[in-house]
């Protein structure tokens, strides 16, 4: 079932419990939504809940408060990424057993000096031989062959991951497996077809990709879609205190992210009935509008004229 070919779309819209929604999240959510609407696909709903530190209490509650209060219908049942655990654990004991990946003893205090990239810290390769420390991250070995996508909107993209990242992470040292990793399999065993996600994601993909080829995943395809802004260039995000998305003037703030997503909704449907405003943006729904653009701010031209009060 993981590798079948399927003519049917199966998107997925992934938001960690973190905090509640804000716009930017609202954007991806949209632009997920209607990408799977316009193609009469499925689109679920996951919530990536395996990162508890991180989490902060009633955001999934949050979350899904909003999306139904913005009229999201997801296909079946809600999911839960740390449902999935043992799942993860077994992807995880076949790159052992392939020795694809290896137990890493290093601490941040012994990778100080290993060099940085826009990826982060570099790692050097210390313990690809063999590490005896007690407390172990695993990491998974890269090539230095280029991984290589060609992303529905940004374009061709191509990554050396041995150089450019190092062997990553895959099951961090307090026992909880990394990201990439969990990703990659809910992807999988959920069939999803294409990945519609913030372009702040987009240096993530090759490593995914590597991931999916050593797994004998099906690899989605990947559309990337522009990061929303605050006015001083940084993302959208609980880190930069965005607000969360309004519970009232549901209708308009769906107008505000169809402007952000480059869609030109008409004048008339900021007076639109949310309902009216869903049909409108699937049947005019046109991805390729956002070509080549990597940010938008709140404050762009296009959105100043109905943003008050929303975010
Ligand atoms: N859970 C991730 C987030 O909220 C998104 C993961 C993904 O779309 O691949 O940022």
């Amino acid at each position: 079932m993981l590798t079948s070919e399927s003519a049917a779309y199966v998107g997925r819209f992934a938001p960690s419990p973190t905090g509640p929604l804000h716009f930017g999240s609202l954007v991806a959510a949209v632009a997920s939504y209607l990408q799977a609407k316009a193609r009469a696909g499925q689109w679920l709903l996951r919530i990536e809940d395996i990162d508890p530190p991180r989490e902060q209490s009633g955001a999934t509650e949050a979350i899904l408060s909003a999306l139904e209060r913005y009229g999201f219908e997801w296909h079946g049942d809600i999911i839960y990424q740390s449902c999935s655990r043992k799942t993860h654990e077994a992807a995880l004991q076949s790159l052992l057993d392939r020795s694809l990946a290896y137990p890493c003893g290093c601490s941040r205090r012994d990778l100080a000096d290993a060099p940085r990239g826009p990826l982060g810290t570099i790692y050097p390769g210390t313990c690809r031989d063999g590490c005896d420390a007690a407390e172990t991250a695993i990491r998974l070995r890269t090539s230095d062959t280029p991984i290589s996508f060609l992303d529905g909107l940004q374009g061709l993209q191509s990554q050396d991951l041995e150089r450019e990242s190092g062997d990553f992470v895959v099951r961090r040292r307090d026992g909880l497996i990394a990201y990439h990793l969990a990703v990659v399999v809910d992807d999988a065993i959920e069939g999803i077809t294409e990945v519609v996600r913030g372009i702040d994601l987009m240096d993530s993909t090759p490593r995914q990709i590597w991931l999916q080829q050593l797994l004998g995943y099906r690899i989605p395809d990947y559309i990337h879609i522009p990061v929303i802004t605050h006015p001083n260039g940084d993302k959208l995000s609980k880190l930069t205190g965005a607000a969360g998305i309004p519970a009232n003037n549901t209708a308009r703030a769906l107008v505000a992210a169809l402007i952000a997503l480059q869609q030109e909704p008409p004048e008339d449907l900021r007076r639109a009935e949310q309902s009216e405003v869903w049909q409108w943006a699937i049947e005019n729904w046109r991805p390729e509008a956002m070509q080549g653009q990597t940010a938008v701010s709140t404050d762009s031209e296009a959105l100043a004229g109905i943003k008050n009060g929303l975010w």
